[in-house]
């Protein structure tokens, strides 16, 4: 609706043009393969871009037409120009801090590196006085080598320091602590394991320093909060780091009013460069209703919301996260599952995998909770993101939002189901049916530590079959949209993109990681695209200006220094962008652009 009373009035604007020559372009881009992403994904020669909205798409001598003194023309020599992408599901704030942390960079690690590599942090750092925590992230626990391996805090105490440390796991969902560490924390051998969280212990019983999920908040209380420079220190370099991968809209998929602060202040001195949405977390756990959460919310809003998308960068806060349950990986095995996960009753060496105890926890959200909580937000008009991981809790959020969409307010609402690792097939066409858009990180549908091996035992073979059911769900006709969920990967979207192409991880993975994950075929490139692109675009509810070059919409666009459709697909993940504009303004430039 919106795109047609833009183009209705690009097209009067024009009309009137008609007597006099059009007013002339700021840039065009001209000699290109404009990939355009619109209805029918169609492929162009040039671009005209004036006031930051896109004028003109189609040949050259067309966009040569709008050219005026002072127009700034690029020659694209036949380089891919394409819409900017739109990441439906990052972590910006947590994201730009670890790249200021120490970081283990997600590397597979041996016991001696992983040492080595915090030793360093430590060395880098003796100003700090013997108080004050080392935090340790982007720890890839399940790829330590050789597999199987176990850490404890011993293997942190052997380090040269008085401080207390904490290696926090990629995955967010676990934190080893040396024993000065724990002793702050003050976790005993006897300390009862908190409600969702678990004290690793070993076989006397003595508490190891692993902490998973909610014991981790022993420690991470202890952390003092960021403070307002690094805060601002931490959105700054997520959008160096956005506008280098050309990122141009993303959502915070769990924010905070710090966030937003140091995001808004940026905004105010013209710093942002991508158009920024906020989801607000909703948790009942803490004594709130829905009502009273869905307050809070608007009471955020109404700080921090800065109205429509207009050419330049801006924020908005119109979703909502909320979490159904938590990650079908080991150790966690937090994700709502259908049926048990299966447990070894075998030996290592003739292993017998059986249908276990649990099926992981009880959705966080009971269908009465979720019901009103959705109802809520749909009367606000706030979409809901909900993190689902297992098959039970994409179910069960599924069933909640049949029963919204029979209501007159939430027939109008976008839902998005973030993550979906494994959906059971009797739901795969209930995501179209219910025009619920699934928001994949695409990168995690390939072999890696996570997924071959361990899961594949657990799973067992059927449910392992479909794991990260991309294709699965676009066949069934579902809208997917991309989210890279940064940083519980590395910010590297054209290797996801690659990923959701091949379904197979990088050549210098290892030889257990070879080939593809499953027998699931990859997804077209032309959907891949979309994912990151329009569909993306259409959950933040911008698509009618963002997500595809039509006339009308805003100039968020980035030009690639190789042609995503005519390279060898593992090619793919080796694209660096070399400009990125956002609302026509140039906001990044590789070396080797003029
Ligand atoms: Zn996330």
């Amino acid at each position: 609706m919106i795109k047609f009373s833009l183009s209705a009035a690009l097209a009067l604007c024009f009309s009137s043009y008609v007597q006099a020559a059009p007013a002339p372009a700021d840039t065009i881009y001209r000699n290109g393969y404009v990939y355009t992403v619109d209805a029918k994904d169609s492929v162009q020669q040039a671009l005209a871009v004036r006031a930051g909205r896109i004028v003109y798409v189609g040949d050259d001598a067309g966009a040569q037409a709008l050219a005026g003194k002072k127009t700034r023309v690029i020659d694209l020599q036949g380089r891919m120009l394409m819409p900017g992408l739109i990441d439906g599901h990052m972590h910006p704030q947590s994201g730009g801090s670890r790249l200021l942390n120490c970081s283990l960079d997600y590397e597979n690690l041996t016991v001696p590196q992983f040492q080595a590599r915090i030793q360093s942090c430590l060395d880098k750092d003796k100003k700090s006085d013997s108080k004050r925590w080392l935090v340790v992230v982007n720890w890839f626990q399940q790829g330590m080598q050789p597999e199987g391996i176990e850490t404890s805090a011993a293997t942190l105490d052997a380090l040269k320091t008085e401080r207390p440390i904490i290696v926090r796991s990629s995955f967010g969902h676990s934190s080893l602590l040396n024993s000065k560490g724990i002793a702050l924390a003050g976790i005993k051998d006897d300390t009862p394991d908190p409600v969702g969280g678990k004290i690793v212990r070993d076989a006397q019983g003595k508490a190891t320093g692993l902490l998973e999920d909610a014991a981790q908040d022993a420690a991470m209380n202890l952390l003092p909060p960021l403070t307002v420079a690094e805060n601002l220190a931490a959105s700054k370099a997520a959008l160096a780091a956005m506008r280098k991968q050309g990122i141009t809209s993303f959502l915070d998929a769990y924010t905070d009013p710090e966030t937003m602060t140091a995001f808004s202040t940026l905004q105010k001195q013209g710093k942002l460069t991508a158009r920024g949405h906020f989801a607000v977390l909703i948790d009942l756990d803490k004594g709130a209703t829905p009502k009273s959460a869905v307050a809070e919310l608007l009471k955020q809003q109404k700080q921090f919301d800065q109205g429509a998308t207009r050419v330049a960068p801006s924020m908005q806060v119109r979703h909502a996260k909320l979490f159904m349950d938590g990650v079908i990986s080991a150790p966690a095995f937090t994700g709502a599952m259908l049926e048990p996960y299966l447990v070894n009753q075998g030996t290592a060496q003739q292993p017998n995998w059986q249908p276990g105890p649990h099926n992981g926890p009880a959705n966080y959200f009971s269908p009465e909770a979720l019901t009103a909580t959705l109802n809520e937000l749909a009367a606000a008009r706030i979409d809901p993101h909900i993190h689902v991981d297992g098959d039970r809790a994409v179910r069960a959020s599924l069933d909640a939002i049949a029963a919204l969409r029979a209501t007159p307010a939430g027939a109008l609402v976008r839902p998005a189901l973030a993550h979906d690792e494994i959906v059971a097939p009797a739901d795969f066409g209930r995501f179209a049916q219910l025009d619920v858009t699934p928001v994949l990180s695409l990168q995690w549908g390939k072999p890696a530590p996570d997924t071959v091996g361990a899961l594949k035992d657990y799973m067992g073979p059927q449910r392992y079959a479909i794991v990260e059911p991309q294709s699965l769900l676009l066949d069934a006709g579902a809208r997917i949209a991309y989210g890279s969920d940064w940083p519980v990967d590395p910010l590297d979207i054209w290797f996801a993109l690659k990923v959701g192409v091949t379904r197979t991880a990088a050549p210098d993975a290892g030889k257990e990681y070879a080939g593809t994950l499953g027998t699931q075929a990859g997804m077209p490139r032309a959907a891949v695209l979309r994912a990151a692109t329009i569909n993306a675009a259409y959950t933040l509810r911008q698509e009618a200006l963002t997500g595809s070059l039509e006339v009308g919409k805003l100039a968020d666009l980035i030009v690639l220094d190789r042609n995503f459709f005519r390279i060898e697909a593992e090619d793919i993940a080796n694209i660096r962008v070399l400009q990125t504009m956002v609302g026509g303004k140039i906001v990044y430039q590789a070396e080797g652009m003029h």
